[in-house]
């Protein structure tokens, strides 16, 4: 796993996906810099995000809410106080951790140690070795299962005051069952805000306290009303927008998992108050259906509902994605209720809300809620893309099979050889084809070799020029998957390409 995914991060350096921010000076943790490859599959998954969501439903739009807000805001959403992770010093390693990121190490240790423990009984047993049963009747096994169970179910995704107690006393238990940090000092668990504070305004008597955003869902609420009237809106609709977010994360790792600049992609979905069971279900597999679309494997994606509730929601679930360490969190669904109109109302003054016609009566609808990081679903995109192929004379390809229409560059065409005028009839069908696709012209290298870099590259087809194209106008087209190559006109070329890379 973890060669798997060092191997994601370095490809996705070497091809120009994704850099380490301001690297000359040893970057900047857990930031991000996104380089021409990675700034067009990123553009190119937003796209179709918004694709689906905005011009592909006539009861949502989209806006674009700046970054800054004012700082009442966050009082009203409840960041100022209760967006905070818990965090916990080792006081030997001056390490500092969050701390239910540790217990999840934790977690995944022991279950690495079932596993081993699985190895070890099925060389024992050999043929009659039963998996079900070893798990339900192995003492050892059972008791590292009842462990993840009582994490599993004292965490939840707001820790109270008085489960931080809780929580140190877990890692302290944790820690003498399956040492991970190497020592048990620690501190006890502290809260900390995750907001970044900035100043607007030149002189410091004037300046005025901000914070950059650290979602985007509050430009949209504080919009409700603008856009419903403007847009003339009727409930059920949506609002749609991506923007960048801001947390300071304290855990920096896992590459762009878990990043302090990242950018959201959120719906807030308004309705009527006691329709949010059904909305709920709807959005649920309305979103699942835009993951299954992209053809990344069923079973790389799984439900995760949420038992502990938000302060916010009455219901909530994640949709998980198998990243190369483990399911995660890739988008959340939350049913949200009027909790966030209500704030705004309550600390603005005004009021927000509706006029329903039909049931001639005013009410703050409540809202269904999809949130998902593009740079996350960017992760999940990338790293289930990159294979390695043995192939049958034994070498192996290097191949980033990322679904053609998110692909950065659609197709790469190569005269055969740098000659006889080949060079001229590829440069100009690039030129023909730019209009409607990116497109990469190359002609250094044996052939071959260009083709091998451009399946690194994620590029679904290759064209190649040779000397028949200068008798009949046809040329051949290698498809990146399959390595299967046609012969085409070069007139059907568009068309060709464009079933498969539009959506
Ligand atoms: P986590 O539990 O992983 O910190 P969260 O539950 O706090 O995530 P939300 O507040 O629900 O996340 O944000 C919605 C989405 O935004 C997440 O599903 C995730 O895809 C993305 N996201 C949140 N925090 C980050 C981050 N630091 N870096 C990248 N993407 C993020």
């Amino acid at each position: 796993q973890d060669e798997q995914f060092k191997k994601v991060i370095s490809h996705a350096k070497e091809y120009g996906y994704v850099f380490q921010s301001s690297e000359i000076y040893d970057g900047l943790s857990a930031v991000y810099d996104y380089a021409q490859n990675g700034a067009e599959l990123k553009k190119n998954i937003r796209d179709y995000w918004w694709k689906a969501m905005v011009q592909m439903h006539d009861n949502i739009v989209g806006i674009d809410a700046a970054i800054f807000m004012h700082p009442t805001t966050w009082k009203a959403s409840g960041h100022v106080d209760a967006f905070s992770d818990p965090l916990i010093d080792n006081k030997d390693s001056k390490k500092r951790y969050r701390a239910d990121v540790l217990v999840e190490d934790y977690c995944a240790k022991i279950e690495t140690k079932i596993e081993k423990e699985v190895k070890k009984a099925q060389k024992r047993f050999g043929e009659s070795f039963n998996k079900e049963e070893f798990l339900a009747t192995n003492g050892r096994v059972l008791g590292y299962q009842e462990k993840i169970d009582t994490i599993l179910k004292r965490l939840g995704k707001s820790l109270e005051a008085e489960d931080l107690a809780d929580v140190k006393a877990l890692i302290e238990e944790l820690e003498i069952a399956c040492p991970l940090s190497g020592s048990r000092n620690w501190t006890d668990v502290k809260q900390f805000n995750l907001m970044f504070g900035t100043k607007l305004g030149a002189s410091a008597e004037t300046a005025m306290d901000l914070y950059l955003r650290p979602e985007t869902a509050q430009g949209i609420f504080v919009n409700f009303l603008n856009v419903q009237k403007t847009g003339r809106m009727k409930i059920p609709f949506g609002i749609a927008q991506t923007g960048k977010a801001f947390r300071n994360e304290i855990v920096a790792r896992q590459f762009i998992f878990r990043m302090r600049e990242f950018e959201q992609m959120e719906m807030q979905f308004f309705i009527k108050p006691g329709t949010q069971k059904e909305w709920f279900e709807k959005w649920k597999e309305t979103r699942l259906k835009w993951h299954l679309s992209l053809g990344m494997g069923e079973d790389n994606y799984r439900f995760h509902d949420h038992e502990k509730l938000a302060h916010y929601a009455d219901a909530a679930t994640d949709i998980e994605f198998k990243f190369p360490f483990g399911f995660k969190e890739l988008e959340g669904i939350h049913s949200r209720t009027d909790f966030d109109l209500k704030q705004h109302e309550e600390f603005s003054g005004k009021k927000l809300q509706y006029f329903d016609h039909e049931d001639n009566k005013s009410y703050t609808p409540y809202v269904l809620e999809t949130s998902i990081g593009l740079d996350r679903m960017f992760l999940a995109v990338f790293s289930n893309s990159l294979v390695e192929e043995k192939l049958e004379n034994n070498t192996t390809r290097t191949v980033l099979k990322l679904p053609a229409v998110l692909a950065p560059v659609k197709a790469a065409i190569f005269p055969l050889v740098k000659k006889d005028g080949l060079p001229e009839v590829a440069k100009q069908i690039v030129e023909d084809l730019k209009w409607d696709f990116n497109v990469f012209y190359d002609e250094k290298d044996a052939v071959g070799k260009r083709y091998r870099r451009q399946d690194a590259n994620g590029t679904p087809f290759c064209i190649t020029v040779d000397h028949e194209t200068l008798e009949n106008n046809t040329v051949t087209i290698r498809h990146r998957d399959t390595m299967e190559q046609k012969r085409v006109k070069i007139e059907d070329l568009k068309d060709l390409i464009k079933t498969e890379v539009d959506v």
